[in-house]
């Protein structure tokens, strides 16, 4: 960790001194002026706070008696204005006695100082306030750091890091949730699944690399063919693919596999080993359950998964659902 300076340079601080003598007012100017600290002077409580609004100086030195408004009650109001917790504040009073600190400390100052003031001390302690300020500045920073490396986490905590799709932890957690709040509103859920058809000897005619491109651009592909907001695209796995289609009976869910299908292989990407095409193609299982208390995750999966094994048995380049009450599954969507 970086260590903090305490020798920056001071000439940057604005200190605000407030004292209805003027001669205390002149003494501790100068003493901070020689410190390299800027001066504002008030001469009571209420310029005290009209200053502090309009300045929010870095410091403030502030007598405890004074005409009219206490010092204390002065720096009530001031901690009482957001974002001035942090303006180190030192009381200055003629007043000793353990009573009168107690009762600075306890409306918001941070240091006592008894009158007249000795320069070596209000040295000290002015650099002592400004290695507080120094750590806190550290502090925020840190926290602020830490707050966007959260953000980055939660991020790729539920995303492909290659594809950009929701990642498989992402898909496993609003299938659960979808499920659910398909039960409780008695509406249907669609489940696609895609697997990229011969992708293996893609790979072997192209490179890994090629294969990974060919991955972004088919995930795309995927990402336009989901219309409504609630509908999600995912990374089930290396070179398979789903879409969640909540509130979507059989009839929309087919119409989007077609989508899928026809939009993957409307990409063009050439694929020269590939069985079914001179392209690369998708073959897509689609499943829709209307969920009820037996209905799991797993369940709609199998589903999709059994469709999607039909699509690849009955030529490939298409898409197939499954009925869940149907003794088979109704091949439809493409021809080969
Ligand atoms: P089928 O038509 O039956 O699906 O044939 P296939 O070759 O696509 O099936 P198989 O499951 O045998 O091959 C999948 C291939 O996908 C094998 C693996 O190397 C490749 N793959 C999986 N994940 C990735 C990835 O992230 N990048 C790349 N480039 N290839 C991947
Ligand atoms: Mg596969
Ligand atoms: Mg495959």
């Amino acid at each position: 960790m970086e260590l903090i300076s305490l020798d920056q340079p001071a000439a940057t601080l604005e200190a605000l001194v407030v004292d209805d003598a003027r001669t205390i007012r002149f003494a501790m100017a100068r003493m901070l002026g020689e410190l390299g600290i800027n001066v504002t002077e008030a001469s009571s409580g209420a310029e005290a706070l009209k200053s502090f609004r309009q300045r929010r100086p870095d410091l403030v030195l502030i007598d405890v008696n004074m005409p009219g408004m206490s010092g204390f009650n002065v720096v009530k109001e001031m901690r009482a204005m957001g974002g001035t917790e942090w303006i180190p504040v030192i009381f200055l009073s003629s007043m000793e006695g353990e009573n009168s600190i107690l009762q600075g400390i306890e409306c918001g100052g941070d240091d006592y100082l008894v009158k007249p003031v000795s320069r070596v001390v209000l040295g000290a302690k002015i650099r002592a306030l400004r290695r507080l300020e120094a750590m806190r500045r550290k502090l925020s920073d840190v926290s602020a750091e830490l707050a966007r490396a959260n953000d980055r986490l939660a991020i790729l905590s539920v995303e492909d890091g290659l594809t950009g799709l929701a990642n498989r932890r992402e898909f496993d957690q609003r299938l659960e949730s979808e499920l659910g709040r398909a039960r409780r509103g008695h509406y249907p859920v669609s489940l696609l699944l895609g697997d990229v058809d011969f992708f293996k000897s893609f790979n072997d005619a192209y490179g890994h690399q090629a294969g990974d491109a060919c991955l972004q651009r088919l995930a795309a592909a995927l990402k336009r063919c989901c219309r409504r907001p609630a509908d999600l695209a995912c990374r089930y796995g290396g070179e398979e693919f789903a879409i969640i289609l909540p509130e979507t009976g059989a009839g929309g869910a087919l119409l989007v596999a077609t989508s899928v299908v026809a939009a993957v292989a409307q990409l063009g990407i050439t694929h020269r080993a590939s069985g079914v095409a001179p392209h690369v193609t998708l073959s897509v299982g689609c499943c829709t359950i209307l969920p009820d208390a037996a209905s799991t995750p797993e369940g709609i999966v199998k589903g999709a998964d059994v469709a999607l094994y039909e699509a690849k048995a009955a030529g490939r380049d298409r898409c197939v659902a499954f009925v869940a009450d149907a003794a088979r599954p109704t091949v439809a969507g493409l021809a080969a």
